[in-house]
């Protein structure tokens, strides 16, 4: 009777970059690179599926983390880029065949690298990420907008919340998940109108003068996005010879990889 190998799976050690602690994740294994596959179907699909693998790779994991709804809650996206990263690179190791568009000739050419070669890390100097919220005053709208660190779970309730709703796309997911909430002044009162429902935070993104975006993006990335791990690989040419540097999309890589395997 066949009782199972005996196999010790490669670890890697990751330090999330955002909230500092330390995960060991293992190698995926067969039948769960077969499941990410099947799991390919809808965006909270995807989403549960690649926080759940993550999850189950992880060998070593700090104290605090009792489960996986912790491990929700405790995790910002960038810490789980990070996570990500380790998994890819003790599973996978190499980044094949990612395309690089020439900037000059415009032609694609694939690049093949070590993605160890090209990992950088900027660890957030603080340890209150999780609670940090930013105000930012809109400078066309005068309307202020409160920013924050989005974890695992603000984006499978934003996910849960605005699937299926008219004029969904993951970008909009994306860009309204940094909002916690907007105010808004009311001449002559004293109160302010204040927006924190996720439907009522979207519409009202959406309507906000397109400078107004610029600038919680922008505050967004000095205050949180900045203190992550980048993939940034420098390639050349084949066809013109000019340099290019090309920063590569980790989740998307990964389903790439997963598929492609
Ligand atoms: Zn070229």
């Amino acid at each position: 009777m066949f009782t199972g190998f005996n196999i010790a799976y490669p670890e890697y050690e990751v330090i999330t970059p955002q909230t500092k602690l330390s995960y060991t994740v293992r190698t995926l294994k067969v039948h769960e690179e077969e499941r990410m596959k099947a799991s390919l179907i809808t965006p909270t699909k995807i989403t549960e599926h690649l926080n759940k693998c993550i999850f189950e790779a992880i060998v070593k994991k700090p104290e605090a983390i009792k489960d996986f709804s912790m491990f929700l809650k405790a995790t910002t996206l960038k810490d789980r880029e990070a996570l990500l990263y380790g998994l890819y690179h003790i599973t996978y190791e190499e980044i094949r065949n990612y395309d690089v568009r020439c900037g000059s000739c415009k032609k694609e050419y694939p690049v093949t690298v070590k993605a160890s070669e090209i990992f950088n890390i900027n660890p957030y100097p603080g340890n209150d990420i999780l609670d940090k919220k930013v105000k930012v005053l809109l400078p066309v709208s005068k309307i202020t907008c409160t920013i924050k660190q989005p974890t695992l779970q603000d984006e499978l309730d934003s996910l849960r919340n605005l699937v299926g709703s008219p004029g969904f796309t993951m970008d909009l997911l994306s860009e309204t998940l940094i909002i916690e909430k907007f105010e808004q002044e009311i001449p002559g009162s004293s109160e302010s109108m204040v927006i924190t429902e996720k439907q009522d935070v979207v519409s009202g993104y959406q309507s906000l003068p397109a400078k107004d975006k610029r600038s919680i993006y922008e505050k967004y990335n000095e205050e949180f996005g900045q203190f992550n791990i980048t993939l940034r690989m420098k390639s050349f040419c084949g066809n013109c010879g000019t340099e290019e540097v090309s920063t590569i999309d980790l989740v998307e890589n990964f389903f790439r990889m997963v598929y492609s395997s």
